[in-house]
């Protein structure tokens, strides 16, 4: 194991995309083996020396961000196994939790496979994703991380260790469910709050008769440490097309989307050679303006912008793409107007448009100092307008720099407010809660692919109410009696 102490080496684990500021460790661990982790976490836990574990820190909350104790980086866990055929439609592959999700992803498709998750950061790792059940533009076709993890190792602060395999255990109806570690078994019990039937990233996972993996999966570095995983993969598409349509109303863009998304979802059940699109997202008339000077494709009157991706065969590329001139024509938008992909290298620029916004606004964080305030709630479809326009009454009324984006076939938007001083921070936050408050009250989530991190505790409690998080801490406790893992990461270590 190689241990750090000079702190000057190990500054690159201090920062993530959260923006948060005064991270600190005495020591930065890089285990080489499962028994370096167990024997770090487990001297640790007796020790009551907090651990956070780090991987590829493009988190957006401050999760793997330590304040005292060590870190863990999972650098080292960077192996990508042999891909194994199952069928002809499914392969597994395991990685060591540090590979770089990129790389897994180009290494699959040159030998004939997708990994199908596909978040737009290219420089996250595997156990960030699992541990923040990480998704992005592709998630309407393919879902979350989740669906793609069909086993884990994972080492916990007894020293323990567990595979956890997909489809082996399972939650009792009360929510108990057996872990067996090479140390014994261990009963636990699940919080027994409601989370919603929508995407979701709040909270751990406690749905009727969970999959045991699951409850690992989304757990933001709280839990154990995730050594390698068990990745199931699939069939590559042959061909994808896509475009970026501008719309001058965005009213008149949310209708499109609710008819594509409509379309979408009952041509994945049925097959039929119709419109059933990989990716539906938006960007609001501030997202857009924000990088007009990089984009001067982008229409001065524009007041939202709708990228829709939708995979094909060379011999479908002309019913399907005939099937989107004809949707896209009956909004009123001239197809000469349209930006349209379809081959690899256009399909990459779209890729860099959609990173260009977090991009910018991470730098302008950066320049200011201050943290940004971005929400990722989801709520149900039928009460994505309503969402939006609270927001935007809240950003209007207080006179903030706001901009909006995301992954609208699945009502779920990140709106970044950016403050330049500390009082317009304070101000911001105080909106975000509002917003995460609306959202739970219209049946959604206050966070549907980030997690919560440090930085959004106040929007847990909002959701899952003291009783929830008090749950959540009983559980954490179980697996981790000396509250050192991922410690503040949800929830506070000790109660307020
Ligand atoms: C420009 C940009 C675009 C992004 N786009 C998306 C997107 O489209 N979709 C999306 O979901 N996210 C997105 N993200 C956020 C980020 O990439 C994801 O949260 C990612 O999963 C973090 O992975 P990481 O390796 O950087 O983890 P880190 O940031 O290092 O850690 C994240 C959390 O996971 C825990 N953790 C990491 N590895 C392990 C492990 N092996 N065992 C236990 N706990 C572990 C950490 O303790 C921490 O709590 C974006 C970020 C940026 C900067």
């Amino acid at each position: 194991m190689i241990i750090k102490t000079d702190k000057d080496t190990f500054n690159h684990y201090l920062e993530d995309a959260s923006g948060m500021i005064g991270a600190n460790a005495d020591k930065l661990f890089i285990p080489e083996t499962r028994e370096d982790v167990s024997s770090l976490l487990k001297e640790c836990s007796d020790k009551k020396i907090p651990v956070t574990v780090a991987a590829g820190c493009t988190g957006v909350t401050g999760g793997c961000l330590a304040y005292g104790g060590v870190i863990l980086s999972t650098e080292k866990f960077n192996s990508i196994g042999k891909i194994q055929e199952i069928s002809k439609d499914k392969a597994l592959i395991t990685v060591g939790s540090g590979a770089i999700v990129n790389q897994i992803k180009s290494y699959v498709l040159e030998n004939g496979w997708m990994y199908a998750p596909d978040p737009t950061e290219k420089n996250a790792t595997i156990g960030g994703n699992i541990s923040t059940d990480a998704s992005g533009g592709r998630g309407f076709k393919y879902g979350t991380t989740r669906k793609y993890i069909n086993a884990i190792e994972i080492v916990f602060c007894d020293g323990s260790f567990a595979k956890i395999k997909r489809g082996e255990t399972f939650a009792d109806d009360n929510g108990t469910v057996i872990l067996k570690t090479n140390l014994g078994t261990k009963k636990l019990q699940l919080p027994k709050y409601n989370l919603p039937h929508i995407k979701n990233a709040a909270g751990y996972y406690n749905y009727k008769n969970a999959d045991l993996i699951d409850v690992f999966i989304g757990h933001e570095g709280t839990l154990g440490v995730i050594i390698s995983a068990e990745l199931i993969l699939i069939r590559p598409f042959e061909m994808l097309f896509g475009g970026i349509i501008f719309f001058d109303k965005k009213e008149t863009s949310w209708d499109f989307v609710k008819e594509v998304r409509e379309l979408s979802e009952k041509n994945k059940k049925t097959g039929a050679l119709d419109i059933n699109a990989m990716s539906i997202e938006y960007f609001d008339k501030n997202a857009l303006n924000l990088i007009k000077p990089y984009y001067p494709i982008i229409p001065n009157n524009v007041d939202a912008g709708i990228l829709f991706e939708q995979d094909c065969t060379k011999d479908t590329y002309d019913t399907l793409m005939e099937k989107w001139i004809n949707i896209i024509e009956k909004y009123g938008i001239n197809t000469d107007d349209v930006w349209f992909a379809s081959n690899a290298k256009e399909q990459e620029e779209f890729r860099i448009f959609r990173h260009k916004i977090p991009e910018v606004v991470n730098e302008i964080v950066k320049k200011n100092k201050i943290p940004k305030v971005g929400t990722d709630v989801a709520v149900p479809h039928d009460k994505l307008h309503e969402m939006i326009y609270f927001c935007e009454q809240k950003f209007n009324e207080n006179k903030l720099f706001n901009l909006t984006f995301g992954h609208i076939g699945e009502s779920h938007l990140h709106a970044n407010i950016i403050a330049s001083t500390k009082e317009e921070y304070e101000k911001c936050r105080k909106i975000y809660l509002e917003i995460a408050q609306k959202a739970v009250s219209l049946g959604g989530t206050v966070t549907a692919e980030h997690g919560i991190g440090k930085v959004k505790h106040p929007f847990l409690l909002a959701m899952l109410g003291k009783e929830g998080i008090e749950e959540m801490r009983k559980f954490k406790l179980s697996l981790d009696p000396s509250n050192i893992l991922g410690k503040d990461n949800m929830f506070r270590a000790t109660e307020d």
